[in-house]
């Protein structure tokens, strides 16, 4: 599980681990923007409170993850947790839900604000596969995306007012959350303000030295 501000990283970072793992990654902010942009009820609901930078509320996003999690083999085979849990209830949750199979390592990328201010102020997004680009780091045809060819634009919640108050609830709402994972003792602090590359690698080194050959698992 990946834990940080918005703009530390998590995406990217929960993207590339779970293709260098070959594992599945869930991310409860890519699956409701894509509900939203299909124009389904949840999809409608969830974005109201999004586009404020507000959290969607705990009923709409626990059926979503439940329905994630239980999908094809993935509590078996292993993924990736990036956006989830925001909350304690969340935590305590995904908690009951996962039981025996219960987490191996939270990570919590470490990014200063005023890095991610920065981030987010020039952050802008494949609307069709979800890669992540910046107003430094274009993507080579006039916002096209490198991927899949889909239109790179700016989120509906990277405003101004909506980030700030995404940083607001972070400090209220998921900070609480580390902690959690801190009594928990699966929680490992990862430098997130470094280049992308760097802070990959330095994730891959994590998992690897926590990785046991014998049962297969962390
Ligand atoms: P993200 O892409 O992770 O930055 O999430 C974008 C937005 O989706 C958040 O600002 C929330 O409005 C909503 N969201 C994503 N994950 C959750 C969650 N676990 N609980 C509540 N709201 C969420």
């Amino acid at each position: 599980m990946l834990l940080g501000k918005q703009g530390a990283g998590k995406g990217t970072q929960a993207s590339r681990l779970a293709e260098h793992y070959g594992i599945h990654h869930l991310a409860t902010g890519d699956f409701l923007r894509d509900a939203a942009a299909a124009g389904t009820p949840l999809g409608l609901e969830a974005k109201s409170y999004m586009d404020k930078g507000s959290l969607v509320p705990d009923e709409l996003v626990d059926g979503v993850v439940d329905e994630q999690l239980h999908a094809d083999d993935r509590l078996a085979h292993g993924f990736v947790l990036d956006g989830y849990p925001r909350n304690r209830h969340q935590a305590e949750r995904l908690d009951e839900t996962l039981g025996a199979e219960r987490l191996d390592l939270a990570v919590d990328l470490d990014v200063p604000t005023e890095v991610v201010l920065h981030r987010i102020a020039g952050r802008r997004v494949c609307t069709q596969c979800g890669a992540v680009y910046h107003l430094d780091n274009p993507p080579e045809k006039d916002w096209t995306c490198d991927v899949c060819g889909g239109s790179v634009e700016q989120r509906d919640d990277d405003t101004a007012d909506a980030v700030m108050r995404r940083l607001e609830l972070y400090e209220m709402e998921t900070l609480p959350v580390i902690q959690f994972y801190r009594r928990a003792g699966i929680l490992a602090h990862v430098d997130g303000g470094a280049e992308t590359e760097e802070v990959f690698k330095h994730l891959v080194e994590l998992v690897d030295s926590r990785f046991d050959p014998r049962t297969g698992s962390l």
